[in-house]
């Protein structure tokens, strides 16, 4: 390892909070789908910067937003209407029935945002509706709120106190749920798929009772789709595929191209109540992060692009069903939803997910974990079969390392 590295290690540990426990290497280029780190070693990446970079690294298109941006406006401050955002918020119209956004600049906030409209929109009404209503096992973010409704002690503890007003049901139990909705909840928040914490897809019936008790009892339903949304599962949004009926969606992640964006999209109906100086940002939503996201959305959204896509589930899905086969005594529950996929560890490997992390990682594939004992893997949406064959070959031989560790 040179010492370049290895003084930036230092300085990360000395000068860096240590929220994160980052692969000890510095990335300092990419290309294609791949990173490079200091010492020339490249990573083949699975993971694609926590489920953002969907058009992998140095799309040209991307880069000539970029461009584009920094030769007119990069920001001009959200009190100011810029050309861009008007351009992508038509664009996101034309996905849905929703016709009203908010533009930030994470997930954490478009969820931030999404809560404090549900609020709002019911105290305007005239009902006290305040309660929200989350899941076990969800991820919305580290925000103070965000940590609140999840509800994992692991991001929780020392920070209490929590935002009060909030009742976590079991995810996926139909008798948890029936015993926390009352004609107090103002919210339900929830994911189509959660993606800490093992893989876990919403059941239909779960989603059949959502959508009964929203009828019943006029909370309104926020997905979180900050990490299935923007064509990782389903297109633009998951919950049709799922038919969970909603009145807020929130986006984050890839539909930025690499750059901070949150978005908060409902009907003119609710989003209407987040009214003149009730809510807002700096940088919501300004020229350059819209300008990319606009050329994200084309690119993807695009049929031509959309086939290749298909081609590449497809053929990942097939690879992990055979990876699953060869390797059936240590990996079950395979997940292939979209472009997401994982699968769980079990046998002699069970509880390693962040091991076999490692070792993947050491062997130049980034792969992510989710929990103690499943894989995640969310490559960019523009992979290849070529990606999928080098990432399989990577992947068969760091099991085969991880069991050699420890079969007995
Ligand atoms: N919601 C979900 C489902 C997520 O996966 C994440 C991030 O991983 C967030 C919200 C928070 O997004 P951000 O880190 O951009 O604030």
């Amino acid at each position: 390892m040179s010492i370049k590295t290895d003084d930036s290690i230092e300085a990360y540990k000395d000068l860096i909070c240590p929220v994160e426990n980052p692969f000890p290497v510095v990335m300092q280029s990419a290309y294609d789908c791949f990173l490079i780190d200091l010492d020339e070693r490249k990573y083949l990446d699975f993971g694609a910067g926590l489920a953002v970079n969907l058009l992998g690294y140095s799309n040209d298109e991307i880069k000539q937003a970029v461009k584009n941006a920094a030769d007119t406006l990069i920001h001009c401050g959200t009190e100011h209407i810029n050309l861009p955002n008007i351009e992508l918020a038509r664009y996101l119209k034309t996905f849905s029935d929703f016709d009203c956004f908010f533009f930030s600049n994470s997930g954490s906030e478009a969820n931030e945002a999404a809560i404090k409209l549900a609020r709002k929109y019911h105290s305007v009404i005239g009902n006290k509706k305040k309660r929200l209503v989350s899941f076990s096992g969800s991820f919305h973010g580290r925000s103070i709120l965000n940590i609140s409704i999840a509800g994992n002690p692991k991001h929780c503890d020392g920070f209490e106190p929590l935002v009060a007003n909030i009742t976590h049901a079991e995810f996926n139990n139909p008798e948890s749920l029936l015993e926390s909705i009352g004609e107090d909840v103002c919210a339900v928040i929830v994911e189509t798929i959660q993606c800490r914490g093992g893989l876990r897809e919403i059941s239909k019936d779960f989603v059949t009772l959502i959508n009964q008790l929203r009828k019943k009892y006029k909370f309104l339903t926020i997905v979180d789709e900050v990490q299935t949304g923007t064509y990782r599962v389903g297109s633009l949004f998951s919950h049709p595929e799922y038919a969970l009926d909603v009145d807020i969606v929130t986006l984050g992640k890839g539909i930025g191209g690499g750059f901070p964006i949150g978005v908060t999209a409902t009907t003119k109906k609710i989003g209407q109540h987040l009214s003149l100086g009730s809510h807002g940002n700096t940088f919501g939503g300004g020229p350059l992060v819209s300008s990319v996201a606009l050329t994200v959305l084309k690119i993807i959204s695009s049929s031509e692009f959309s086939e290749k896509v298909e081609e590449s589930k497809e053929y990942m899905k097939a690879n992990l069903v055979a990876f699953e086969t060869a390797y059936k005594d240590d990996i079950a529950n395979i997940v292939s939803c979209g472009m997401l996929f994982g699968f769980c560890l079990i046998g002699c490997s069970a509880g390693r997910a962040a091991e076999l992390e490692k070792i993947a990682f050491k062997n130049g594939l980034i792969i992510r974990t989710s929990g103690d004992n499943a894989i995640r893997l969310t490559p960019p949406l523009c992979i290849t079969r070529s990606h999928i064959d080098s990432a399989f070959t990577i992947l068969y031989s760091s099991m085969k390392e991880l069991i050699s560790i420890y079969s007995v």
